[in-house]
């Protein structure tokens, strides 16, 4: 679905004219064209549905069926209370059962869901949810860790603050099975 390219860039200019600025000024003038731009990246993943992208599973057959980690993954979202950045890194582990996916899969699956007014805690289990339906694994982990523009660059301004988020699903809501997972994601750093 691709975003209203006009209307963003009506109300922007309204915007610039509530802040009391001029938008036909020269380094104004591009602005709400600018704006839609990026707003048709940052919203492009609503109406795609990311368990779609995961349709073509293959057998695990000779594979092992072990664990499948992709670590140190970035993404970036859109807070849906202020609509500033949330930016970080993403880890995204699952067991297989029966099927694996091509590893650029997964992160296929983050864009597309952080490609929405999101909040981070949602993002995060909308993740796991969608590689459970979508791969019917053994388990699934998810962490996130991101840097929120709303709370780096407004009211107490802390820019050294990230915000870590979890989900898990079947086996891998084991903890000791999770510690083993946490460990191999912090040796990454
Ligand atoms: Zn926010």
């Amino acid at each position: 679905m691709a975003v209203d390219r006009a209307r963003i860039e009506a109300a922007v200019a309204e915007i610039l004219a509530a802040i009391g600025e001029d938008a036909d000024r020269d380094g104004l003038r591009a602005t709400p064209r600018r704006v839609a731009d990026a707003y048709g990246e940052f919203f492009g993943g609503l109406g795609h549905d990311p368990v779609a992208l995961l349709s073509d599973t293959v057998p695990v057959g000779e594979r092992t069926g072990e664990l499948v980690l992709l670590r140190n993954l970035s993404f970036r979202s859109v807070c849906e209370h202020h609509l500033l950045p949330f930016v970080g890194t993403a880890h995204l582990a699952y067991l297989p059962g029966e099927h694996v996916v091509g590893l650029g899969r997964l992160p296929a699956v983050l864009d597309t869901l952080a490609a929405r007014p999101q909040l981070q805690e949602r993002l995060t289990e909308e993740v796991a949810d969608a590689l459970q339906s979508g791969l019917a694994p053994r388990g699934v982990l998810v962490v996130l860790d991101a840097v929120h523009g709303c709370v780096s660059t407004r009211g107490p301004r802390q820019t050294a603050s990230s915000t870590v988020t979890m989900a898990s699903r079947g086996e891998l809501s084991d903890p000791i099975a999770r510690a083993e997972i946490m460990n191999l994601i912090g040796s990454a750093a």
